[in-house]
């Protein structure tokens, strides 16, 4: 490992030199140890005291200084995950004279990356906790780039799914446990210290039920974006695209209707469908298409990912392997099945991705409703669902119960005895689910042509008013078209006006398909109405308001 981080591209008693007389220097991002990334010159690891150290001179930066505040609870979160107290990122403080009694420092040359790995184990944590958050924080820092080092402090090993973390960068990613080869004292010259949380869509139930998170800030764009970027470090290319000019516009139907396929995503260990080949015949009939099946256990990812970049559809189990829905190509459909007592509407991890604004998926969930169908695990380990180390008035609760109540993460032994339940699938209501679902799946062309660029401002908002009689007056509002739409061709375009009479706290709320219009209902003399106008472009485009109207009647 250690020849790896060359010594050679920088001199090292100039790194030395450095260290010395300027210390360490810190410059972040964010308010809240929440949202905060760090960007560090000479940060040190100690392998020894297993402690990242800021060394003190005259000359270092500490920005937020934030005093003993930077212990409550933290500097910020070492990984995705918000506020998670096992993930927490803090150094030590030495003045930089110390250096004199310490080890002599090993100096990593690369702009690195420095982060928690939350479960490295499961994919759907891969993907949505490490992979995708790195990607973006890569994104945001330019010289995090294609050279960039990652260094994963969570202390696990490589995992299952490490091939996936070197697809981030053309060098090696470094875990904890192999910092300490680089002897004693090692520094980074220049480095970032944490993720962004941008990308992330949902929270595990740490301290609520888990559920969608409550602002989510990504859309299928930016994970399309991430899809294919992956896609070509794994050499994949989609074949549909490749097969595009062969041929007549027809023929091109015809043969792209030949070629699509279901995907079923088997699990071979746990939470089993347990008559999936009735499944698969069940699916070929239905759609008079080809049913392939793929499983973590049985091919690699990039294989994985090749066949599910090309499907109609995925259906699997509820489970990690579901991320890979984020593989499908747009108008595709996600359908997921839960055994029995598990309520699709609280699980809901890859619904949400399917759902995204722009991911432009279509997702079916199918739940087990008899109990006959189901094959509990009591003797199980309790990671795996077991309750036979419960009491037994607990372990009959649960056998009775037909809807786990809601709960929080993780360890909840009857979301795990359900949830590791297997499941015949009953055939007849599947389909029932799946035909209905098929009905309201919108088609791709209509979702295409929704462009995603808002309204600009109206322009030059005005408005004139007359007294009419004693008890009625007229309001007329009038503005120009937001600059961009001249440039644009909208389906739709519509104005909504908000009238408010000064000094109340309702308005009334107008859609017009026109630039000016003249209220005189509810409109009196001798009042100030506040008036404000926005645009809407194709029903829910929605631009900002104008500067409010103040019109005197
Ligand atoms: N897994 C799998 N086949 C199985 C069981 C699990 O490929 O039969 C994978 C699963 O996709 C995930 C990891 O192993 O990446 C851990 O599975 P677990 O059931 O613990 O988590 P879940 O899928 O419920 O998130």
């Amino acid at each position: 490992q250690s020849q790896e981080v060359s010594q050679a591209r920088i001199d090292y008693h100039v790194a030395l030199q450095a260290l010395q007389e300027h210390g360490t220097r810190m410059v972040c991002s964010g308010k809240m140890h929440t949202d905060r990334i760090c960007r560090f010159d000479y940060l040190c690891y100690c392998s020894e005291a297993e402690e990242f150290v800021f060394f003190h001179s005259n000359s270092s930066v500490m920005l937020p200084n934030l005093g003993s505040r930077r212990f409550q609870p933290a500097l910020l979160d070492l990984s995705s995950v918000e506020d998670h107290n096992t993930q927490y990122f803090n150094f030590l403080e030495l003045p930089a004279a110390a250096l004199k009694f310490m080890p002599k420092p090993v100096f990593v040359p690369d702009v690195t990356l420095i982060l928690n790995r939350f479960n490295p184990d499961n994919l759907m944590h891969v993907f949505h906790d490490d992979l995708l958050p790195a990607f973006y924080t890569m994104k945001q820092y330019s010289d995090l780039d294609d050279e960039a080092r990652l260094v994963f402090m969570e202390g696990w090993s490589e995992g299952p799914h490490f091939d996936l973390y070197r697809l981030l960068s053309s060098k090696q990613p470094l875990l904890k446990e192999q910092l300490r080869n680089f002897g004693k004292l090692m520094c980074f010259t220049k480095s970032y210290v944490g993720l962004s949380k941008m990308t992330t869509w949902y929270q595990y139930g740490f301290v609520q039920p888990q559920g969608p998170k409550a602002n989510i800030l990504v859309s299928g764009n930016e994970i399309r974006q991430f899809a294919r970027a992956l896609m070509e470090k794994m050499n994949i290319t989609r074949t549909e695209e490749a097969d595009k000019d062969a041929g007549s516009a027809e023929d091109e139907k015809e043969n792209k209707k030949k070629d699509e396929y279901i995907v079923v995503f088997s699990r071979s260990t746990t939470r089993l469908i347990l008559n999936e080949a009735e499944l698969i015949m069940a699916l070929a009939q239905e759609f008079q298409m080809r049913v392939i099946t793929v499983s973590l256990e049985e091919q690699s990812f990039p294989s994985i990912t090749q066949v599910i970049s090309g499907a109609s559809m995925l259906v699997s189990m509820h489970g990690a392997q579901l991320v890979t829905s984020l593989f499908l190509p747009r108008g595709a459909t996600v359908v997921e099945l839960f055994p029995f007592a598990v309520n699709p509407e609280q699980y809901t991890p890859y619904k949400t991705l399917a759902s995204l604004p722009g991911m432009d998926l279509h997702y079916i969930s199918w739940r087990n409703v008899k109990e006959e169908n189901t094959v509990t695990h009591p003797d199980r380990p309790w990671e795996q669902g077991g309750i036979a180390h419960l009491e037994k008035e607990e372990q009959e609760r649960i056998l009775a119960s037909k809807d786990i109540p809601r709960h929080l993460c993780c360890r909840n032994p009857e979301w795990l005895f359900r949830i590791y339940q297997d499941t015949l699938v009953d055939i007849p209501s599947f389909l029932e689910v799946l035909k209905e679902g098929m009905k309201t799946k919108p088609s791709l062309k209509k979702t295409k042509i929704t462009s995603t660029v808002h309204p600009g401002r109206v322009r030059e908002p005005q408005c004139q008013t007359s007294v009419q009689t004693t008890n009625e007056a007229k309001l007329t509002v009038s503005w120009q078209i937001p600059w961009n739409l001249k440039y644009l061709k909208v389906r739709e375009v519509k104005y909504e006006v908000w009238i408010q009479e000064q000094g109340e706290n309702t308005y009334m709320p107008y859609i017009l398909p026109q630039q000016n219009y003249t209220f005189s209902e509810n409109i009196k003399p001798f009042t100030t109405y506040l008036v404000w106008v926005r645009c809407i472009f194709n029903k829910n485009l929605l631009g900002p308001f104008a500067d409010v109207l103040m019109c005197r009647t």
